[in-house]
């Protein structure tokens, strides 16, 4: 039995190892376009309004002077973000090697008020702790930007991530992050029909591909890990595996790491509920080109389904 159990563990092991370098070599590959190239982009608008989501989040969640942490953080798209939060410090990591290395130049193209360090590593499947500076510790804020759902694939991988995340952050920190919304992934795989051979659903800019072997009973995904679907996003991403993000299992889960909800918004309400509240950020929202074709603040038409998309999160 402890053999069976051994070889068990060893196939488990090498299908995560499997998936995680499908996550890595699509990241690696994908080039640098710089500012002029994405501009040009006809999902542009679609990243004008995720970016201005992140920089809501972001300064909702942080304060000047702050220590921060940000895994999965690609190419470091969000460095201006935490730049304009006024930050002291920022770490980075992400596990392809060739995303860490355009963060770096990004970080370096101008003088920056704050200072950075950059790691290639896996912060989901292994402890992070031997990357970190033990004079970083602890981070104000851990942030997890359009990644977390790669750690779903397994409940090993999740209790390793949030360890990660619970050890690195200090006593009322914040741990943020955007992550697909699993209510609209059950709303939309109920609406195909149940002798459907291929579960896909989406548009012309991004398309969800099903691949687990079940499907949600009752809206429950059970177990809550490893519910696997291809994610397609034009020109962005080319039908990478990901994982559903149970959102309660999620809770309950970070809830053994001491950490407390605060904040879950699903991104189209969290655009009305913040510009409610402070009528002020209109005009960030223009200055961002968060703006629709009929000149009023927001997003329409294809690249608003493929931005309802995702949920905003604070713990
Ligand atoms: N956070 C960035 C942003 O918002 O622009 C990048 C988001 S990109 C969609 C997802 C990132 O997660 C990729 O850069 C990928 O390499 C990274 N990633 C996936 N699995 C990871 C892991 N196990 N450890 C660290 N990074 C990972």
């Amino acid at each position: 039995r402890r053999e069976q159990q051994a070889i068990e563990r060893a196939q488990e092991e090498s299908y995560r190892r499997r998936n995680d370098e499908i996550v890595r070599s699509h990241y690696n590959s994908r080039p640098e376009l710089g500012l002029a190239k994405r501009r040009e982009s006809s999902i542009i608008l679609l990243r004008y309004f995720n970016n201005f989501i992140k920089y809501v989040l972001i300064k909702n969640n942080s304060q000047p002077y702050q220590r921060i942490l940000d895994l999965g953080c690609g190419k470091g798209g969000d460095i201006h973000k935490w730049e304009n939060a006024g930050v002291s410090r920022f770490v980075g990591i992400d596990i392809a090697e060739v995303s860490i290395k355009q963060a770096i130049q990004r970080f370096k193209v101008r003088n920056r008020r704050f200072s950075a360090s950059f790691f290639a590593g896996d912060a989901f499947g292994t402890s992070i702790q031997h990357l970190i500076d033990p004079r970083d510790l602890p981070f104000d804020v851990v942030s997890l930007q359009f990644c977390m759902h790669y750690a779903f694939e397994s409940e090993a991988k999740v209790r390793q991530m949030l360890s990660n995340v619970s050890n690195c952050l200090k006593r009322d920190g914040r741990f943020i992050g955007t992550i697909p919304n699993s209510d609209f992934i059950i709303d939309h795989l109920s609406k195909i029909p149940t002798d459907e051979p291929v579960k896909k659903f989406g548009n012309s800019i991004y398309s969800v591909t099903w691949q687990s072997d079940t499907l949600p009973q009752d809206g429950i995904f059970e177990p809550p890990f490893g519910h696997k679907y291809l994610y397609y996003l034009k020109e962005a991403v080319d039908n990478v595996p990901e994982y559903v993000v149970p959102f309660e299992a999620f809770r309950a889960i970070a809830m053994d790491y001491d950490l407390e909800l605060i904040y879950k918004k699903p991104f189209m309400e969290m655009f009305d509920y913040e510009l409610d509240r402070n009528p002020g950020l209109a005009r960030e929202c223009r200055s961002m080109k968060v703006l629709k074709s009929n000149g009023e603040v927001g997003i329409e038409g294809e690249c608003r389904e493929a931005s309802a998309f995702y949920l905003a999160f604070a713990f």
